[in-house]
C-alpha cells in the first residue's frame, strides 16, 4: 500500500480544515506499521483514506498496484472488499450472532456457503478460538471478542489489515495476545497498519511513524 502526498480537507462552518497535510507512506507485504499520534492529529482520517472508505482532496492511494484515483464508488468498494480488512476498538460484533457467524458476515452475500463456513471455522481455530465457534459475543471476554474481529477481518483474504486502536478496550496481557496475532498474520504476508496511542502496539510493530497535526514525523 502506498500513499503519496495525501491531503484531506474538511469543509467546516469556520472554513477549510486541513486534517492531512501531504502524507507519504508505503507499507510492504508482511510489514506491521504503527501510526501513533495524539487525539485530533488525523489518525482516523488517515485510516479512512488507506481503507478506501473516503477519497482524498489531493494525492493518491495505491493498494496492490491499483490507484484508487480513477475508480468509481462501486469499483472502490469492490477493491476494498477484496484487499482490506478492518479491526476496530469496539469490536463491532453482532450480539445475536455466534462467533463463527460473525466471522462470516463480510462474505454472506458472495461465495460458496459451505466453503465460507469452513474458512470461518479455520480462522477461529487459527486465532485460538476453535472451542468457541458457537459462543455469542456476550459469552466471550474482551480479548476473545477482538480475536473474533481479527478472524472476521481476514475472511476475504485481504492483503492489508487496518486496525483502529485495536487494544483500546483491552488490558495489557490481553492486548499483547491480540498484537501477537497481528505478528502471525504478517508472517503470512499480510500488511498491518494500526493507529493508536497505546505504546504497547509500538513494541510489536516493525516500524512506528508519528502523526502530528496532519503530518508524519
Ligand atoms: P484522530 O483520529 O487522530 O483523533 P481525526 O482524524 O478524527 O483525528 O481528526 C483530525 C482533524 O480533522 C480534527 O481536527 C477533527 O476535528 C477534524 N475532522 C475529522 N473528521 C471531520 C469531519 N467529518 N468534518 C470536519 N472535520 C473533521
Amino acid at each position: 500500500m502506498r500513499a503519496r502526498n495525501l491531503v484531506k480537507e474538511y469543509d467546516s462552518g469556520e472554513g477549510v480544515l486541513r486534517a492531512l497535510k501531504g502524507i507519504d507512506l508505503a507499507v510492504r507485504a508482511g510489514e506491521f506499521v504503527a501510526v501513533v499520534g495524539p487525539s485530533g492529529s488525523g489518525k482516523s482520517t488517515l485510516l479512512n483514506q488507506l481503507g478506501l472508505l473516503d477519497t482524498p482532496t489531493e494525492g493518491t492511494v495505491t493498494v496492490e498496484g491499483t490507484a484508487i484515483g480513477g475508480l468509481s464508488v462501486a469499483e472502490r468498494t469492490r477493491l476494498r472488499k477484496r484487499t482490506v480488512g478492518f479491526v476496530f476498538q469496539d469490536f463491532f460484533l453482532i450480539p445475536t450472532l455466534s462467533a463463527v457467524e460473525n466471522v462470516k458476515v463480510p462474505r454472506l452475500l458472495d461465495g460458496d456457503r459451505a466453503e465460507t463456513h469452513r474458512r470461518a471455522t479455520e480462522l477461529l481455530e487459527r486465532v485460538g478460538l476453535g472451542d468457541r465457534v458457537g459462543h455469542l459475543p456476550g459469552e466471550l471476554s474482551g480479548g476473545q471478542k477482538q480475536r473474533v474481529a481479527v478472524a472476521r477481518s481476514l475472511i476475504n483474504d485481504p492483503g492489508l489489515l487496518l486496525a483502529d486502536e485495536p487494544t483500546g478496550n483491552l488490558d495489557r496481557d490481553t492486548g499483547s495476545q491480540v498484537l501477537a496475532e497481528f505478528g502471525r498474520i504478517t508472517d503470512e504476508g499480510v500488511a498491518v497498519v494500526a493507529v493508536t496511542h497505546d505504546e504497547q502496539v509500538t513494541e510489536f510493530a516493525d516500524r512506528t511513524v508519528e502523526l502530528v497535526d496532519g503530518e508524519l514525523t
